[in-house]
Protein backbone atom coordinates (compact mmCIF):
# COMPACT_ATOMS: atom_id res chain seq x y z
CA UNK A 1 0.00 0.00 0.00
CA UNK A 2 0.97 3.52 -1.20
CA UNK A 3 1.53 5.91 2.13
CA UNK A 4 1.06 8.32 -0.44
CA UNK A 5 -2.09 10.67 0.30
CA UNK A 6 -4.39 11.77 -2.16
CA UNK A 7 -6.85 14.11 -1.64
CA UNK A 8 -8.88 14.43 -4.53
CA UNK A 9 -11.38 11.92 -5.37
CA UNK A 10 -10.60 11.58 -8.94
CA UNK A 11 -7.45 10.34 -9.12
CA UNK A 12 -8.05 8.08 -5.71
CA UNK A 13 -10.94 6.55 -8.60
CA UNK A 14 -7.99 6.39 -11.07
CA UNK A 15 -9.76 8.84 -12.93
CA UNK A 16 -7.66 12.61 -13.65
CA UNK A 17 -9.51 15.36 -12.31
CA UNK A 18 -10.07 17.54 -16.20
CA UNK A 19 -12.84 20.12 -14.33
CA UNK A 20 -9.96 22.91 -15.10
CA UNK A 21 -9.93 22.39 -18.48
CA UNK A 22 -11.73 24.28 -20.95
CA UNK A 23 -13.47 21.28 -23.29
CA UNK A 24 -15.21 20.90 -26.05
CA UNK A 25 -18.47 19.65 -27.02
CA UNK A 26 -17.30 16.14 -28.21
CA UNK A 27 -14.19 15.83 -25.29
CA UNK A 28 -17.25 16.54 -23.00
CA UNK A 29 -19.04 14.03 -24.56
CA UNK A 30 -16.84 11.26 -23.73
CA UNK A 31 -15.44 12.80 -20.03
CA UNK A 32 -18.00 15.09 -18.37
CA UNK A 33 -18.89 11.95 -15.80
CA UNK A 34 -15.10 10.85 -15.84
CA UNK A 35 -14.80 11.46 -12.07
CA UNK A 36 -18.02 10.05 -11.00
CA UNK A 37 -16.25 6.48 -12.14
CA UNK A 38 -14.25 4.87 -8.62
CA UNK A 39 -12.78 2.05 -10.71
CA UNK A 40 -10.50 1.26 -13.12
CA UNK A 41 -12.95 0.19 -15.70
CA UNK A 42 -12.52 2.71 -19.01
CA UNK A 43 -16.11 1.81 -19.91
CA UNK A 44 -18.12 3.25 -17.05
CA UNK A 45 -19.99 0.57 -14.84
CA UNK A 46 -23.84 -0.37 -14.46
CA UNK A 47 -25.63 -0.08 -11.26
CA UNK A 48 -28.93 -1.47 -11.13
CA UNK A 49 -29.08 -1.59 -7.40
CA UNK A 50 -32.64 0.30 -6.15
CA UNK A 51 -31.71 0.81 -3.02
CA UNK A 52 -28.25 1.66 -1.44
CA UNK A 53 -26.76 0.81 2.71
CA UNK A 54 -26.92 3.59 4.71
CA UNK A 55 -23.39 4.66 6.33
CA UNK A 56 -23.03 7.22 9.05
CA UNK A 57 -22.70 9.88 9.36
CA UNK A 58 -26.99 9.72 9.28
CA UNK A 59 -28.39 12.76 8.26
CA UNK A 60 -32.29 12.62 8.75
CA UNK A 61 -34.77 13.18 5.79
CA UNK A 62 -35.96 15.96 8.71
CA UNK A 63 -32.81 17.58 9.15
CA UNK A 64 -33.19 18.22 5.17
CA UNK A 65 -31.05 15.08 4.18
CA UNK A 66 -31.42 15.08 -0.32
CA UNK A 67 -30.30 12.39 -2.26
CA UNK A 68 -31.42 14.35 -5.79
CA UNK A 69 -28.08 15.43 -6.57
CA UNK A 70 -26.51 12.33 -4.90
CA UNK A 71 -22.99 10.68 -6.75
CA UNK A 72 -21.12 7.99 -5.81
CA UNK A 73 -17.66 10.06 -4.42
CA UNK A 74 -20.66 10.30 -1.71
CA UNK A 75 -22.79 7.63 0.14
CA UNK A 76 -25.86 9.43 -0.28
CA UNK A 77 -27.57 7.72 -2.90
CA UNK A 78 -31.11 6.09 -0.54
CA UNK A 79 -33.42 4.36 -3.19
CA UNK A 80 -33.39 4.74 -6.95
CA UNK A 81 -36.67 6.78 -7.37
CA UNK A 82 -34.88 9.69 -6.25
CA UNK A 83 -31.42 9.55 -7.69
CA UNK A 84 -29.18 6.64 -8.84
CA UNK A 85 -25.53 6.23 -10.16
CA UNK A 86 -25.98 5.67 -13.74
CA UNK A 87 -29.15 8.33 -14.13
CA UNK A 88 -26.39 10.41 -12.22
CA UNK A 89 -23.87 10.06 -14.69
CA UNK A 90 -25.96 10.81 -17.27
CA UNK A 91 -27.34 13.97 -16.38
CA UNK A 92 -24.34 15.35 -15.71
CA UNK A 93 -23.00 14.57 -19.12
CA UNK A 94 -25.92 15.45 -20.26
CA UNK A 95 -25.90 19.14 -18.57
CA UNK A 96 -22.12 19.78 -19.83
CA UNK A 97 -23.74 19.46 -23.16
CA UNK A 98 -27.02 20.82 -22.84
CA UNK A 99 -25.82 23.94 -21.04
CA UNK A 100 -28.30 24.00 -18.14
CA UNK A 101 -29.35 21.11 -15.37
CA UNK A 102 -30.51 17.85 -16.95
CA UNK A 103 -33.01 16.12 -14.99
CA UNK A 104 -34.15 12.79 -17.00
CA UNK A 105 -37.25 11.03 -16.98
CA UNK A 106 -39.02 7.62 -18.19
CA UNK A 107 -39.37 8.91 -21.49
CA UNK A 108 -40.14 12.28 -23.47
CA UNK A 109 -43.75 12.21 -22.47
CA UNK A 110 -42.63 12.06 -18.86
CA UNK A 111 -40.79 15.00 -18.83
CA UNK A 112 -43.39 16.90 -20.60
CA UNK A 113 -46.07 15.76 -18.42
CA UNK A 114 -43.46 16.81 -15.63
CA UNK A 115 -43.08 20.20 -17.36
CA UNK A 116 -46.55 21.02 -17.30
CA UNK A 117 -46.83 20.00 -13.52
CA UNK A 118 -43.89 21.95 -12.27
CA UNK A 119 -45.47 24.83 -13.99
CA UNK A 120 -48.56 24.58 -13.94
CA UNK A 121 -49.72 26.93 -16.02
CA UNK A 122 -53.84 28.45 -16.43
CA UNK A 123 -52.97 28.63 -20.23
CA UNK A 124 -51.30 26.27 -22.37
CA UNK A 125 -50.08 27.88 -25.92
CA UNK A 126 -49.28 24.86 -28.21
CA UNK A 127 -49.37 24.46 -32.10
CA UNK A 128 -48.59 21.28 -34.40
CA UNK A 129 -45.68 19.27 -33.56
CA UNK A 130 -45.36 15.51 -32.02
CA UNK A 131 -49.35 14.51 -31.16
CA UNK A 132 -48.24 12.41 -28.24
CA UNK A 133 -47.58 16.27 -26.36
CA UNK A 134 -50.97 16.91 -27.24
CA UNK A 135 -52.08 14.25 -25.43
CA UNK A 136 -50.47 14.82 -22.10
CA UNK A 137 -51.67 18.54 -22.43
CA UNK A 138 -55.44 17.21 -22.74
CA UNK A 139 -55.17 14.84 -19.41
CA UNK A 140 -54.04 18.17 -17.59
CA UNK A 141 -56.93 19.97 -18.78
CA UNK A 142 -59.12 17.28 -17.71
CA UNK A 143 -57.72 17.69 -14.17
CA UNK A 144 -56.56 21.34 -13.81
CA UNK A 145 -58.75 22.73 -16.50
CA UNK A 146 -55.71 24.50 -17.97
CA UNK A 147 -56.77 25.93 -21.20
CA UNK A 148 -55.42 24.92 -24.39
CA UNK A 149 -54.91 28.03 -27.51
CA UNK A 150 -52.61 27.91 -30.46
CA UNK A 151 -49.20 29.48 -30.02
CA UNK A 152 -48.65 31.16 -33.13
CA UNK A 153 -52.12 33.45 -32.91
CA UNK A 154 -52.87 33.65 -29.72
CA UNK A 155 -50.86 36.65 -27.61
CA UNK A 156 -49.45 35.98 -24.37
CA UNK A 157 -51.00 36.89 -21.06
CA UNK A 158 -48.95 36.46 -17.54
CA UNK A 159 -48.71 33.16 -16.42
CA UNK A 160 -48.94 31.33 -19.41
CA UNK A 161 -46.55 28.83 -20.79
CA UNK A 162 -45.58 28.73 -24.46
CA UNK A 163 -44.35 25.56 -25.82
CA UNK A 164 -42.52 25.90 -28.96
CA UNK A 165 -41.49 22.54 -31.00
CA UNK A 166 -38.49 23.06 -33.36
CA UNK A 167 -37.44 21.66 -35.52
CA UNK A 168 -41.33 20.61 -35.81
CA UNK A 169 -42.05 17.40 -36.09
CA UNK A 170 -42.62 15.38 -38.54
CA UNK A 171 -41.70 18.25 -41.13
CA UNK A 172 -38.35 19.06 -40.16
CA UNK A 173 -39.73 23.20 -40.29
CA UNK A 174 -37.76 25.29 -37.82
CA UNK A 175 -39.77 28.15 -35.81
CA UNK A 176 -37.85 31.05 -34.31
CA UNK A 177 -36.70 30.99 -30.72
CA UNK A 178 -36.34 34.32 -30.07
CA UNK A 179 -39.42 35.58 -31.49
CA UNK A 180 -41.63 33.30 -28.50
CA UNK A 181 -39.11 34.19 -26.21
CA UNK A 182 -39.47 37.84 -26.55
CA UNK A 183 -43.25 37.40 -26.60
CA UNK A 184 -43.37 35.22 -23.45
CA UNK A 185 -40.80 37.42 -21.88
CA UNK A 186 -42.56 40.78 -22.55
CA UNK A 187 -45.57 39.83 -20.55
CA UNK A 188 -44.27 37.37 -18.01
CA UNK A 189 -44.86 34.08 -19.28
CA UNK A 190 -42.11 31.42 -19.65
CA UNK A 191 -40.87 29.68 -23.00
CA UNK A 192 -40.63 25.45 -23.23
CA UNK A 193 -38.67 24.10 -26.01
CA UNK A 194 -38.51 20.84 -27.47
CA UNK A 195 -35.55 20.64 -28.93
CA UNK A 196 -35.54 16.60 -29.63
CA UNK A 197 -35.13 17.02 -33.52
CA UNK A 198 -32.12 19.31 -33.14
CA UNK A 199 -29.80 18.70 -30.01
CA UNK A 200 -26.58 20.41 -29.79
CA UNK A 201 -24.32 20.98 -31.50
CA UNK A 202 -27.33 21.58 -34.45
CA UNK A 203 -29.03 24.08 -31.87
CA UNK A 204 -29.31 25.26 -28.35
CA UNK A 205 -32.79 26.75 -27.31
CA UNK A 206 -31.09 28.45 -24.02
CA UNK A 207 -29.44 30.79 -26.80
CA UNK A 208 -32.48 32.39 -28.14
CA UNK A 209 -33.72 32.60 -24.36
CA UNK A 210 -35.80 29.60 -23.97
CA UNK A 211 -36.69 28.77 -20.11
CA UNK A 212 -37.17 25.42 -20.30
CA UNK A 213 -35.38 22.95 -22.81
CA UNK A 214 -37.10 19.34 -22.73
CA UNK A 215 -35.75 16.39 -25.26
CA UNK A 216 -37.16 12.47 -25.93
CA UNK A 217 -33.76 11.67 -25.47
CA UNK A 218 -35.39 8.29 -27.42
CA UNK A 219 -34.28 9.89 -30.37
CA UNK A 220 -30.88 10.87 -30.99
CA UNK A 221 -29.17 10.90 -27.31
CA UNK A 222 -30.61 6.96 -27.25
CA UNK A 223 -29.33 7.11 -30.94
CA UNK A 224 -29.81 3.27 -31.26
CA UNK A 225 -33.42 2.53 -31.26
CA UNK A 226 -33.06 0.88 -27.91
CA UNK A 227 -33.78 3.22 -24.90
CA UNK A 228 -36.71 5.55 -23.95
CA UNK A 229 -35.85 8.71 -22.44
CA UNK A 230 -37.18 12.31 -21.30
CA UNK A 231 -34.94 15.26 -20.34
CA UNK A 232 -35.97 18.44 -18.87
CA UNK A 233 -33.26 21.16 -18.92
CA UNK A 234 -33.02 24.68 -16.68
CA UNK A 235 -30.52 27.01 -15.85
CA UNK A 236 -31.64 27.78 -12.48
CA UNK A 237 -30.70 24.88 -9.97
CA UNK A 238 -33.31 25.70 -7.60
CA UNK A 239 -35.93 24.91 -10.18
CA UNK A 240 -34.20 21.80 -11.02
CA UNK A 241 -34.42 20.78 -7.35
CA UNK A 242 -38.14 21.58 -6.87
CA UNK A 243 -38.11 19.27 -10.40
CA UNK A 244 -36.37 16.51 -8.96
CA UNK A 245 -38.61 16.64 -5.35
CA UNK A 246 -41.67 16.51 -7.42
CA UNK A 247 -40.30 13.67 -9.87
CA UNK A 248 -39.73 11.42 -6.85
CA UNK A 249 -43.22 11.57 -6.42
CA UNK A 250 -44.22 11.41 -10.00
CA UNK A 251 -41.47 8.70 -10.04
CA UNK A 252 -41.71 8.59 -13.61
CA UNK A 253 -37.06 8.34 -13.31
CA UNK A 254 -35.19 6.85 -15.96
CA UNK A 255 -34.26 3.13 -15.57
CA UNK A 256 -30.63 2.81 -14.85
CA UNK A 257 -30.08 0.19 -17.93
CA UNK A 258 -31.39 3.08 -19.54
CA UNK A 259 -29.45 5.69 -18.15
CA UNK A 260 -26.20 3.43 -18.81
CA UNK A 261 -27.25 2.67 -22.25
CA UNK A 262 -27.69 6.95 -22.47
CA UNK A 263 -23.87 7.56 -20.96
CA UNK A 264 -22.53 5.16 -23.91
CA UNK A 265 -24.63 6.95 -26.55
CA UNK A 266 -23.51 10.02 -25.69
CA UNK A 267 -20.03 9.84 -26.49
CA UNK A 268 -20.62 9.58 -29.98
CA UNK A 269 -23.80 11.80 -30.17
CA UNK A 270 -21.86 14.83 -32.77
CA UNK A 271 -20.40 12.14 -34.75
CA UNK A 272 -23.74 10.62 -35.27
CA UNK A 273 -25.65 14.02 -35.88
CA UNK A 274 -23.23 15.78 -37.90
CA UNK A 275 -23.51 12.88 -39.89
CA UNK A 276 -27.24 12.39 -40.12
CA UNK A 277 -27.73 16.28 -40.27
CA UNK A 278 -25.35 16.12 -43.41
CA UNK A 279 -26.77 13.39 -45.59
CA UNK A 280 -30.46 14.50 -44.55
CA UNK A 281 -29.64 17.95 -46.01
CA UNK A 282 -28.09 16.38 -48.84
CA UNK A 283 -31.20 14.54 -49.41
CA UNK A 284 -33.97 16.79 -48.85
CA UNK A 285 -32.21 19.45 -51.37
CA UNK A 286 -32.06 16.65 -53.76
CA UNK A 287 -35.72 15.80 -53.29
CA UNK A 288 -37.16 19.07 -54.01
CA UNK A 289 -34.84 20.56 -56.22
CA UNK A 290 -34.85 17.31 -58.41
CA UNK A 291 -37.90 15.38 -57.89
CA UNK A 292 -40.91 17.67 -56.44
CA UNK A 293 -43.71 17.42 -58.45
CA UNK A 294 -42.34 14.78 -60.55
CA UNK A 295 -43.07 11.05 -60.88
CA UNK A 296 -45.08 9.92 -57.13
CA UNK A 297 -43.38 12.68 -55.36
CA UNK A 298 -45.92 15.89 -54.48
CA UNK A 299 -44.18 18.06 -53.04
CA UNK A 300 -41.00 17.99 -50.43
CA UNK A 301 -42.45 19.66 -46.81
CA UNK A 302 -40.93 22.75 -46.00
CA UNK A 303 -37.45 21.69 -43.67
CA UNK A 304 -34.90 23.38 -41.91
CA UNK A 305 -32.04 22.84 -44.66
CA UNK A 306 -34.71 24.45 -46.75
CA UNK A 307 -35.75 27.24 -45.12
CA UNK A 308 -32.01 27.97 -44.54
CA UNK A 309 -31.08 29.04 -47.57
CA UNK A 310 -33.25 32.20 -47.81
CA UNK A 311 -33.58 32.77 -43.74
CA UNK A 312 -31.20 34.33 -41.72
CA UNK A 313 -32.20 33.08 -39.00
CA UNK A 314 -32.27 29.71 -39.45
CA UNK A 315 -28.58 29.68 -40.22
CA UNK A 316 -27.93 31.37 -36.79
CA UNK A 317 -30.50 29.04 -34.83
CA UNK A 318 -29.44 25.91 -36.06
CA UNK A 319 -25.22 26.84 -36.17
CA UNK A 320 -24.45 23.10 -35.95
CA UNK A 321 -26.62 21.90 -39.02
CA UNK A 322 -29.95 21.00 -39.87
CA UNK A 323 -32.55 18.47 -38.33
CA UNK A 324 -31.61 14.69 -40.19
CA UNK A 325 -35.93 14.29 -39.90
CA UNK A 326 -37.71 14.91 -42.88
CA UNK A 327 -41.20 14.45 -44.93
CA UNK A 328 -43.15 14.06 -47.95
CA UNK A 329 -46.38 14.42 -49.74
CA UNK A 330 -46.87 11.65 -52.45
CA UNK A 331 -49.32 11.94 -55.30
CA UNK A 332 -51.67 9.37 -53.05
CA UNK A 333 -52.44 7.48 -50.26
CA UNK A 334 -52.17 4.41 -51.88
CA UNK A 335 -48.48 5.80 -52.62
CA UNK A 336 -47.29 6.25 -49.69
CA UNK A 337 -48.56 3.61 -47.80
CA UNK A 338 -46.61 1.49 -50.77
CA UNK A 339 -43.42 3.19 -50.78
CA UNK A 340 -42.13 1.98 -47.50
CA UNK A 341 -42.64 -1.38 -48.98
CA UNK A 342 -40.25 -0.76 -51.74
CA UNK A 343 -37.26 0.61 -49.70
CA UNK A 344 -34.63 -2.25 -48.95
CA UNK A 345 -32.43 -0.04 -46.47
CA UNK A 346 -34.92 2.41 -44.70
CA UNK A 347 -37.17 0.41 -42.60
CA UNK A 348 -40.75 1.10 -42.17
CA UNK A 349 -41.00 2.22 -38.23
CA UNK A 350 -42.28 4.76 -35.57
CA UNK A 351 -39.57 6.99 -34.25
CA UNK A 352 -36.40 8.67 -35.23
CA UNK A 353 -32.77 9.73 -34.45
CA UNK A 354 -31.62 6.13 -34.15
CA UNK A 355 -28.17 5.08 -36.35
CA UNK A 356 -31.01 3.47 -38.79
CA UNK A 357 -32.30 5.05 -40.99
CA UNK A 358 -36.42 5.07 -40.82
CA UNK A 359 -39.27 5.82 -43.38
CA UNK A 360 -42.89 5.90 -41.60
CA UNK A 361 -46.32 6.13 -43.08
CA UNK A 362 -47.01 8.57 -40.90
CA UNK A 363 -50.83 8.15 -40.58
CA UNK A 364 -50.47 4.63 -39.03
CA UNK A 365 -49.54 6.30 -35.50
CA UNK A 366 -50.44 10.40 -35.57
CA UNK A 367 -54.19 10.35 -36.50
CA UNK A 368 -54.18 14.08 -37.07
CA UNK A 369 -51.52 13.66 -40.50
CA UNK A 370 -52.04 14.12 -44.03
CA UNK A 371 -52.49 10.36 -45.16
CA UNK A 372 -50.10 10.82 -48.32
CA UNK A 373 -47.52 11.73 -45.83
CA UNK A 374 -44.03 9.37 -45.14
CA UNK A 375 -41.63 10.96 -42.56
CA UNK A 376 -37.76 9.71 -42.76
CA UNK A 377 -35.56 9.81 -40.51
CA UNK A 378 -31.54 9.82 -41.46
CA UNK A 379 -29.39 7.05 -39.83
CA UNK A 380 -25.80 6.97 -40.48
CA UNK A 381 -25.09 4.60 -43.27
CA UNK A 382 -23.68 5.98 -46.99
CA UNK A 383 -26.11 8.49 -48.32
CA UNK A 384 -25.48 7.45 -52.17
CA UNK A 385 -26.73 4.32 -50.49
CA UNK A 386 -29.57 5.43 -49.15
CA UNK A 387 -30.32 8.04 -52.17
CA UNK A 388 -29.95 4.80 -54.79
CA UNK A 389 -32.49 3.08 -52.36
CA UNK A 390 -34.82 5.79 -52.66
CA UNK A 391 -34.56 6.16 -56.32
CA UNK A 392 -35.23 2.55 -57.12
CA UNK A 393 -38.38 2.55 -54.67
CA UNK A 394 -39.70 5.87 -56.50
CA UNK A 395 -38.99 4.50 -60.04
CA UNK A 396 -40.60 0.75 -58.90
CA UNK A 397 -43.70 2.78 -57.31
CA UNK A 398 -44.19 4.84 -60.43
CA UNK A 399 -44.14 1.94 -63.10
CA UNK A 400 -46.51 0.39 -60.56
CA UNK A 401 -48.87 3.23 -61.43
CA UNK A 402 -47.70 4.17 -64.71
CA UNK A 403 -46.68 7.42 -64.29
CA UNK A 404 -43.34 9.14 -65.66
CA UNK A 405 -40.32 9.61 -63.58
CA UNK A 406 -37.99 11.71 -64.04
CA UNK A 407 -35.09 10.79 -61.62
CA UNK A 408 -31.60 12.14 -62.71
CA UNK A 409 -28.55 11.25 -60.89
CA UNK A 410 -28.32 14.46 -58.90
C1 LIG B 1 -40.74 11.21 -29.82
C2 LIG B 1 -41.03 12.60 -29.46
C3 LIG B 1 -41.57 12.93 -28.22
C4 LIG B 1 -41.99 11.87 -27.23
O1 LIG B 1 -40.89 11.22 -26.70
P1 LIG B 1 -40.97 9.71 -26.12
O2 LIG B 1 -39.58 9.49 -25.66
O3 LIG B 1 -41.42 8.83 -27.22
O4 LIG B 1 -41.96 9.75 -25.00
C5 LIG B 1 -41.76 14.28 -27.92
N1 LIG B 1 -41.46 15.24 -28.81
C6 LIG B 1 -40.95 14.96 -30.02
C7 LIG B 1 -40.62 16.07 -30.97
C8 LIG B 1 -40.72 13.64 -30.39
O5 LIG B 1 -40.21 13.36 -31.61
Amino acid sequence: MSSTKDTSKAAAAGHKDISDLDLSFSTLSVHAADHLNKLPDIAPPIHLSTTYRYSPPYVTAAEGGDAYFADPTTSSYIYSRLSAPSSTALEVTLSALLGGHATTFASGLAAFTALLIRVNPKRLLISGGYHGCHGVAHILQRLSGMEILDLHTTEPKAGDLLHLETPENPTGIAHPIQHYADKAHAVGALLSVDSTFAPPPLQNPFNQGADWVMHSGTKYFGGHSDMLCGVLVHKDMKEVKTLREERQYTGGVLGSLEAWLGVRSLKTLELRLLRQSASAETLVKWLKDELEGKGVVESVSEHCALQARNEEWVRKQMPGGYAPVFSMVLKKEEMAKNLPEKLRLWMHATSLGGVESLVEWRALSDPTCDTRLLRFSVGVEDVEDLKKDLKQAFESLAADNAVEVDVRSG
